[in-house]
């Protein structure tokens, strides 16, 4: 089973130049969980001066803990935001950590020293929760691929920070193409690399960005790798202001119909989420959506794979 974590109301949203309401926000989380959708990042717990997109995280996690079966997932930059995402009861916290310290001084003000120290306040502020209100602690190790300032990010800063991070506290580590400077080459290369420092288990997943066309073909690359979970947004809401016509992050829908074509299962009903697309286009009027599938329609032997092995099942 690969798990798809839908990043759209967090990632996507927060690029977008106008703030979108607290209902639409609302309507499109509880569509994609109904679409079988098993884990939402909603929002972030940042300052909001900063960034006002963000500013009804709270109020759309307590929405999304309604959600029976729902994985509710924040990004927190800091031990504050974290404070505030265990108070909200969230079971995911998403700790960005850059692996270029000059993205990393710029976006949190913060050396890589000093967010591993954050880190270690994180892990101690989640062990001193009861039992069952632990979230998981996954550090998403960012411009693991390449900086926008620093250019080139050296592959062995990326394995030694998250060697660094899982000695301090991480429940696991993941790599983040922020800038979309990865390709399959260096998927497979820094995953496995990563992979081979800290075990396979505490990497199973990426942060994909499809800014220079190449998110399928490095979610693939990661797959092959054997990771299992991979982020996503809902018609690569959030564009790249760098790059006109790029999606933001990689498109939900495309993501799913390559898996489940493939014959890995997600258990999310395609067509269902074409229809949370078109309510989303809908919602929000204006904000390019990007993507293929939606547009093309699915191929008409197309059979979701726990469909596909019932029907051979039948005719064995
Ligand atoms: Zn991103």
């Amino acid at each position: 089973m690969i798990t798809i974590s839908e990043v759209g109301p967090r990632d996507g949203v927060q690029s977008l130049d106008f703030l979108v309401d607290l209902d639409i926000k609302k309507r499109w989380v509880a569509a994609e969980a109904a679409a079988g959708v098993r884990e939402i990042e909603v929002g972030s717990f940042v300052n909001y001066k900063r960034l006002p997109q963000m500013q009804d995280t709270a109020a759309l996690v307590d929405f999304a803990l309604g959600i029976p079966g729902l994985c509710v997932a924040v990004l927190v930059p800091n031990l504050r935001g974290a404070q505030t995402a265990v108070a909200a009861g969230v079971h995911k916290l998403s700790v960005p950590v850059s692996a270029s310290e000059t993205h990393s001084r710029n976006n949190v003000n913060r050396t890589h020293d000093q967010m591993i120290e954050e880190v270690r306040a994180i892990r101690a502020l989640v062990d001193d929760q009861p039992e069952g209100a632990r979230p998981s602690i996954e550090v998403g190790v960012a411009t693991a691929f390449g900086c926008t300032m620093e250019g080139h990010v050296p592959e062995r800063t990326v394995v030694a920070l998250a060697e660094r991070l899982m000695e301090a506290g991480a429940s696991e580590v993941g790599l983040s193409d922020t800038t979309g400077y990865a390709d399959p080459g260096m998927i497979r290369s820094r995953v496995t690399a990563v992979q081979r420092a800290v075990g396979a288990g505490n990497i199973t997943g990426v942060h994909l960005h499809n800014t220079r066309g190449l998110g399928l073909a490095n979610a693939l690359a990661a797959l092959e790798c054997g990771l299992t979970t991979l982020d996503a947004s809902l018609g690569g809401l959030g564009g790249c202001p760098f790059a006109p016509g790029a999606s933001g992050n990689i498109v939900t829908e495309d993501l799913v119909f390559m898996l489940e074509a493939m014959g890995h299962a997600t258990d999310i009903d395609l067509p269902a989420l074409i229809e949370v697309r078109k309510a989303l286009a809908a919602d929000l009027p204006g904000s390019p959506l990007y993507g293929f599938v939606a547009d093309a329609g699915l191929p008409l032997d197309f059979a979701p794979p726990s469909e596909a092995a019932s029907l051979a099942g039948t005719q064995a």
